[in-house]
């Protein structure tokens, strides 16, 4: 369960994974929009569950290995 008080992630429980000292903008509205996806913050350790959720509603990242 995220903690509410994170100033961290402001309560949403889940981080940008370029920026983990700023919130997602998947989760939070005011969050980081660098595009990159977001990542369960060190309060959210358990946030598998949502982590689907979250990634559904995004579009796919780019992968490019090379
Ligand atoms: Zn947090
Ligand atoms: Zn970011």
């Amino acid at each position: 369960m995220a903690s509410p008080g994170c100033p961290t992630c402001q309560g949403s429980g889940w981080v940008c994974e370029h920026h983990p000292d700023s919130p997602s903008a998947v989760t939070t509205t005011n969050g980081c929009a660098c595009g990159a996806p977001a990542e369960n913050c060190d309060c959210n350790p358990d946030g598998k569950a949502e982590f689907a959720v979250v990634y559904a509603s995004v579009e796919p990242v780019k992968e490019s290995i090379s």
